[in-house]
Formats: structure tokens, C-alpha cells, sequence
């Protein structure tokens, strides 16, 4: 679990290497808030992937127009997509916040459905970690298909990084698009189409 008292020596230590000091009126509750700041937007960092497919797995049976499968079991024609979901995570390489985040998430579903929102849900909790962009587009790729059980899942992120934007190179307006693509979205091009 998450240490705040731990975070918030830390985040005197910070203060003081900085050169201000960690006692004045506008700093003095600095490292506590951080702490708890922490806790939140880090709260992911308290699960693995399966206890996160487990929190929000709850699944429907997908009791649509069953004479439409194929003989392999699969709905041919059908496929989720959940575009534009809002979140936000931090990069690991410089615990600096990557904003202005949008995920997109489709499958096919094989059978078992899960809740619109919960796939939402799932996307915030795999951003609330120290991250990598790709690896979230894998998080939630696999998170998906634990709940799922669906091999055919893409999943696309857009998002700024202030590492990026606020530093370095300064390229302010640069987006990094990423996309995991698997099963039929890998193979087939077509399916592509629904995730653009
Ligand atoms: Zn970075």
C-alpha cells in the first residue's frame, strides 16, 4: 500500500534540496497535500491487472441474436467500441503528468459483454500508476480480455506529456498516438476502421 508518511519526508527533503524552505506559511502543508495527492492519482499502483479485471468484471451474457454465430462461436459483424474516454496518468521516466488523454476501446465480443462504464472505470484505474503510454494501451488490452474473454481487443491513446511540453524541446502542441492492436484488429484492416 501506499506510504504517505514516507511521501511526505520525501517531499520536505525535495522542498529543502530545492533551496526554499519547507517551513514557511505557503509550504508548510505542501508535503501532506502531495501525500495525498499521491494516494490518489496513484491508487492503481495498489492492484495488479487481474484484481482490477475483477473489481469491474462483472460480465453479461451476450443473449443477442444467437442464430447469427458462426460455427467457431464468434458473432461476425459485431464489435464494441467505446471512443474518446476521458483520463490522465503520470510517465514514468519523469513522474510528470500526461493530460489531455483520450482512450479508445473496442472488441468483439465473445459471449460474455461487459458494462459500457466499466471499461471507462478500468481505463482510469491503469492510468492511476507511473506509466508508460504503450504499457497502458497493454493494461488495458489485457484487462479487457480477462473479463472479456475476448483475444480480438484494440485500444488507442492519444494524450500530451508535460515531459514533453513543459521541458526539454518544448514542442507544445505534440500528441503521442499509440495503438495496441490484437487478434482480428491486428489481421484484418478492415476492422481498423473502428478504432480510428
Ligand atoms: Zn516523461
Amino acid at each position: 500500500m501506499i506510504n504517505e508518511k514516507a511521501i511526505e519526508e520525501h517531499i520536505r527533503g525535495i522542498l529543502a534540496a530545492l533551496g526554499d524552505d519547507p517551513e514557511r506559511e505557503g509550504l508548510k502543508d505542501t508535503p501532506k497535500r502531495v501525500a495525498q495527492m499521491y494516494a490518489e492519482v496513484f491508487a492503481g499502483m495498489n492492484y495488479t491487472n487481474s484484481e482490477i479485471a475483477e473489481m469491474f468484471g462483472k460480465t453479461f451474457e451476450d443473449g443477442l441474436d444467437t442464430e447469427m454465430e458462426s460455427d467457431a462461436g464468434h458473432c461476425p459483424g459485431r464489435v464494441v467500441v467505446v471512443r474518446d474516454i476521458d483520463m490522465f496518468s503520470y510517465c514514468e521516466h519523469h513522474m510528470a503528468l500526461m493530460y489531455d488523454m483520450k482512450a479508445t476501446v473496442a472488441y468483439i465480443p465473445n459471449g460474455r459483454v461487459i458494462g459500457l462504464s466499466k471499461i471507462a472505470r478500468v481505463c482510469d484505474m491503469v492510468g492511476r500508476r507511473l506509466q508508460l503510454q504503450e504499457k497502458i494501451g497493454r493494461d488495458i488490452a489485457d484487462i479487457i480480455t480477462m473479463i472479456t474473454g475476448s483475444d480480438d481487443v484494440a485500444v488507442t491513446i492519444e494524450a500530451c506529456h508535460s515531459c514533453v511540453t513543459a521541458r526539454g524541446i518544448k514542442k507544445t502542441n505534440t500528441k503521442t498516438y499509440t495503438a495496441e492492436l490484437r487478434g482480428q484488429f491486428r489481421t484484418d484492416p478492415a476492422m481498423q476502421f473502428y478504432i480510428r
